[in-house]
Parts: C-alpha cells; structure tokens; sequence
C-alpha cells in the first residue's frame, strides 16, 4: 500500500511573507492516487466520526472514477460547506481518527479529498425551491446560522439570516486567516446558500435594530446562531497598556478589513516588532501566523506542554516552519510599561494532577517569575458568548456563562425557538456548530409541520 498522499504547500520561507493560502490542493492525479488508498469499508467507521454524516465512503469512491462532480453533489447532500470543511475541520480528532486503514498506516486524508472535490466543481447555482408559506428567522451567519439557514431552504421554507456585520460568515470571515481560508472560499458557499433563496439582512443586530419578540412575531420560528465572539481577557495589570489587542480584534483588523493591506485599506493594525501570543489554540496560532506576516519576531506563551496544546495539529506545524517560537509551561502575570508595552511578566509552571478536561493542571512555580521584551501582546485564551441579546430578552433562558440553554432537538425554552453553534456550547469547531444546526432544522421543520 502507497504511502498517504502529503498536501503541497508553499515553502515556509515563501509564505511567511504574505496572506496566500499555504495549502495548494491535491492535483487530479494525487486526488485519484489517494482515493486509491481507501478500502471502500463494509461499515465505514469514518462516517461516525463526521457530526453532519458525509457519506465518505462513496465520495471517495467517486474521486477515484474521476467522477468529481458527483463526488462534490454527494458531499452537499449533508454537507453545504464542504470547501470550508475540507480547510479547517480538525479531521485527525473526527473522520480520519475512525479510518480503519488508519490503524494499521496513515488514514485516509479525507479532508484533503474533500477540499479537492469542492476546489473541482463546476460553477453551478441551486434552483430556488417552491416556499411552503412559513418563515424562519436565522439570527447570525456563521457556520451554524448558514447550515441551518440552507437546510431549511431546501426543505422549502422562506428564509432571511439576520448578520450583525456587513458580511456573512461568522469566524470564517472575521477569524481565521486567509492563508488558511481564502475570503473567496466563502464567499463562493455562501453564494451557493443564496441560491437556494436564502435572504441575507447585513449591519442587523438582533437585540438592538430589532428584538427577538419583533422576529418571533413576523416568523414562524426562530433560528440562533450568534456564536461566541467576545473575548476572555487574562485579568493581569497592564491589559489596558497600548499594544495589547485580543486577538479577536487583531484577526478581525487583519481578515475582515485587510488591515494588511493598508493604507489601501482604511483600517490600519500595529505592526509588533517582537510579538507575544498568549493561548494554545487556533486562535493564538492564527494571531501568531498574522503577526509575523506583519513582519514581528513571534512567541506563543502557553501555560502546559506542547503536548496539550488544543491547536490543530497542522496549524501547530506550519507555525514551526514558518518560524513562530514557543515558550511552554509559561503564565503571564503582568504586562510593563510606560503607556506601551515594554515586557511581559511570567511566571514558570508545571503540570500537576489532572483536571476536569482530562489534562493535567498547570501548577505556579513559587518564585520563578522572569522578564521577556516585546512591544506587542496578543491575548488569545477563549472566547464567551456576546451578552446583547441576553440583555435584550428577558424571556429566554441563558447558562452561567450567557450561553443558551437549549433541549435535546436545540429548542430553547421558548417554542419554535432554536439555538445551535457556539452560543450554546462556548467556542467549539465549525463542523459541531453545523451538526447543531442540522439537528435544529430537523426540528424546525417537524416544528412547522404540526
Ligand atoms: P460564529 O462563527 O461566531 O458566527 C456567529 C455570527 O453571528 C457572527 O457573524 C456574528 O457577527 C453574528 N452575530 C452575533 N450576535 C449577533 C446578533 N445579536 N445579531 C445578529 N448577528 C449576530 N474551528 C474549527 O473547526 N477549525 C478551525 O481551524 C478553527 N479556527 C478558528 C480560528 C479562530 C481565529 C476562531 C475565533 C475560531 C476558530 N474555530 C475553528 C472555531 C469555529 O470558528 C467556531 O466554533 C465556529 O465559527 C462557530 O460557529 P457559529 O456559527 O456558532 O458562530
Ligand atoms: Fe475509506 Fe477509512 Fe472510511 Fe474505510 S474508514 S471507507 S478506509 S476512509
């Protein structure tokens, strides 16, 4: 058996100088050769560990025909974002860890197949189904937002997606990286999601231009979708200096308004010379990857191992190549300076018992603080919930930490009511925020059926 097929890239010295996507796609050829590697399982166990049901199997099979139009119809049967998906989705934690052929060699890199198969479809619009008289409201356009908003859609319904931003997308546009996730990408699923007669309301944010009542009064049902955008902070002195961003603000500087491209375009980002990024996940390695494009000296501080680090692990691995530095087993308590950032602070950590998450605890060393010079700090530990429609809505029921509290079928506490994505379980992946919203169109459509 071949060995797996490995993604072409740009060469790290290339690509940490600008914004291009760093992944090139598998040509026809590796595609076929790596569809090849596939057994074509009796009972596939990659399908259960994909939350939207990709029939992976057959897709493959298709691939390997050279039957890629079919093999991308396949894929939107289940799933409306399969260019997006094949991109971010952390495959090695869901399809790819199942793959039988995985336990033996290297999985199948069935994100890369599926890259390929949206990368190789012909430009092709869907028909705009007949509505069947009801309405739904889809409150936020992010991955849950756009899944449930397009598979209502194709069961007919009217649909309008209200989006606080001037574009859709959620994170997709706002967060992750260009060079991980091309704008066209995106803009190219959401056309497709127009196409089937799905409405966009941009610059419309629920809980202040209209309320939650004003919608449920015009829509048959509800759908919400407004994910976890607000930044956690490390509550340290010195947070407020200048050259602290959170690393929502700098991604969004620098993915939604090109701040890269200033002064072409009018938002402009401090260029840090020597850059800390404080966190372990995507985000910090997508902050981390930006600020060094934006020519900084960048290291990620990170409180536990290398081992623990939540980050995908090919996110981990470009950001080695291209130079980023880790300082593990780290903790920052206070960033200095006069009225800019000068240093930061930090204090050494070990790991101790494990925790509540199954990973050992990092525990302070007493007297093991020490000093790094930097002029920029990114903070990227989380983010929770935006708090404006909690504030707005007296009637629905929110968690501890402003998420809502929704049933088995998504529904919240008030009916025709549905929620899904990071509002309702905090900052997750972009395929759970699809699988939530595909198990709250199911049940809005059932909903609307009585
Ligand atoms: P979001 O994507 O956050 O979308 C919510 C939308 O709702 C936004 O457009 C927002 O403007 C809008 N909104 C909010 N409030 C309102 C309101 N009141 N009215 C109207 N609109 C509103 N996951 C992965 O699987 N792989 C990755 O590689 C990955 N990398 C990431 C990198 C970054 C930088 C970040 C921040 C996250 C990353 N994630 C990744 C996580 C993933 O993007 C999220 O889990 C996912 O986007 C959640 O989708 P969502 O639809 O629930 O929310
Ligand atoms: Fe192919 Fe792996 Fe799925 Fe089997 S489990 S069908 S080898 S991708």
């Amino acid at each position: 058996m071949q060995d797996r097929i490995d993604m072409p890239e740009i060469d790290p010295e290339k690509r940490k100088k600008n914004f291009k996507e760093v992944n090139k796609g598998l040509t026809k050829e590796l595609a076929i050769r790596e569809a090849e590697r596939c057994l074509h399982c009796k009972n596939p166990q990659c399908e259960k560990g994909c939350p939207v049901n990709v029939p992976i199997k057959d897709f493959i099979f298709l691939i390997k025909q050279e039957k890629f139009q079919e093999a991308i119809e396949n894929i939107k049967q289940k799933n409306f974002l399969p260019g997006i998906c094949g991109r971010v989705c952390p495959q090695e934690q869901q399809c790819e860890k199942f793959c039988i052929l995985g336990i033996k060699q290297e999985p199948i890199a069935i994100g890369h197949l599926e890259r390929f198969a949206a990368d190789n479809e012909k430009k092709r619009e869907a028909s705009e189904l007949k509505d069947k008289n009801k309405k739904v409201a889809v409150v936020g356009s992010g991955p849950a937002g756009l899944t449930c908003a397009a598979e209502l859609a194709k069961k007919g319904y009217v649909v309008v997606v209200y989006e606080a931003l001037h574009k859709a997308g959620g994170v997709l546009s706002y967060g992750i990286p260009e060079f991980r996730l091309p704008k066209n990408i995106v803009e190219k699923e959401v056309d497709y999601i127009k196409s089937l007669g799905v409405k966009f309301r941009y610059n419309s944010l629920i809980g202040n231009l209209f309320s939650l009542e004003e919608l449920r009064d015009e829509f048959d049902a509800v759908f919400i979708g407004t994910g976890a955008g607000v930044p956690r902070f490390l509550d340290i002195p010195g947070e407020d200096l200048i050259g602290v961003y959170s690393a929502n603000e700098f991604l969004t500087r620098v993915n939604l308004m090109k701040a890269y491209l200033f002064p072409k375009y009018e938002t402009p980002v401090r260029k840090g010379k020597k850059v800390v990024v404080i966190g372990g996940g995507n985000v910090a390695m997508d902050a981390a990857r930006s600020a060094l494009r934006l020519g900084g000296d960048v290291t990620i501080m990170y409180r536990r191992t290398k081992k623990e680090l939540p980050a995908r692990i090919e996110e981990v691995k470009h950001a080695k190549e291209e130079g980023i530095n880790f300082k593990f087993l780290a903790s920052p308590v206070e960033i200095i300076g006069d009225k800019k950032v000068e240093k930061i602070k930090y204090i050494r950590m070990r790991l101790g018992e494990q925790d509540e998450s199954g990973r050992r605890r990092p525990v302070k060393i007493k007297d093991s603080e020490a000093t790094m010079d930097c002029d920029e700090v990114i903070v990227a530990i989380g983010q929770i919930p935006n708090p404006v429609l909690e504030r707005k809505t007296e009637e629905l029921d929110f968690g501890r930490w402003g998420q809502i509290i929704v049933d088995e079928n998504n529904q919240t506490n008030i009916p025709g009511v549905f929620a899904g994505g990071d509002i309702i379980s905090g900052s997750a992946t972009v395929i759970k925020a699809m699988g939530d919203a595909k198990v709250a169109a199911e049940a809005i459509d059932q909903y609307l059926k009585r």
